[in-house]
């Protein structure tokens, strides 16, 4: 994930510095979402808490090259398992063991952006949150 970000951020000659790194870092560690507050959290542990700010612009940077998504529904952020390319994400969060899976369907990103279009409204995130049971909690729920 780190290697990945980094050959991307080189690729694209912007600057993947330390405090970014490590944002990215204590994300992607988590293997799944984790709240702006806990990040910064994590970032203090056994050394000075950095700035809010300064985690909210490195955050706004990761957005922005495509490295971490932020979930609205859940006020929190997480690393991306997609493409390397801009996309519109789905996301399928499960209410039961908190599990997020990223999917890149293409057509429901065109599907959105059609859709869009025809309201006259321009898309900025064709992002998509669905909330619902992931497979392990729907057979664990199932009678015996
Ligand atoms: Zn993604
Ligand atoms: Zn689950």
């Amino acid at each position: 994930m780190l290697s990945e970000a980094e050959r991307r951020c080189a690729e694209r000659q912007v600057r993947l510095t330390p405090q970014r790194r490590r944002v990215l870092e204590v994300i992607a560690d988590r293997h799944g979402a984790i709240g702006a507050y806990e990040i910064i959290a994590r970032l203090g542990e056994g050394r000075s808490r950095p700035a809010p700010i300064s985690v909210y612009r490195a955050l706004d940077f990761l957005m922005a090259q495509g490295l971490v998504h932020r979930l609205a529904s859940l006020n929190a952020f997480i690393a991306c398992s997609g493409p390397d390319r801009a996309h519109g994400a789905q996301f399928l969060i499960c209410r039961g063991c908190g599990v997020i899976g990223e999917l890149n369907d293409a057509s429901v990103e065109a599907a959105i952006g059609r859709a869009a279009a025809a309201a006259g409204f321009a898309v900025a995130a064709p992002l998509v949150e669905v909330t619902g049971l992931c497979r392990s909690c729907r057979t664990s729920d199932a009678p015996a």
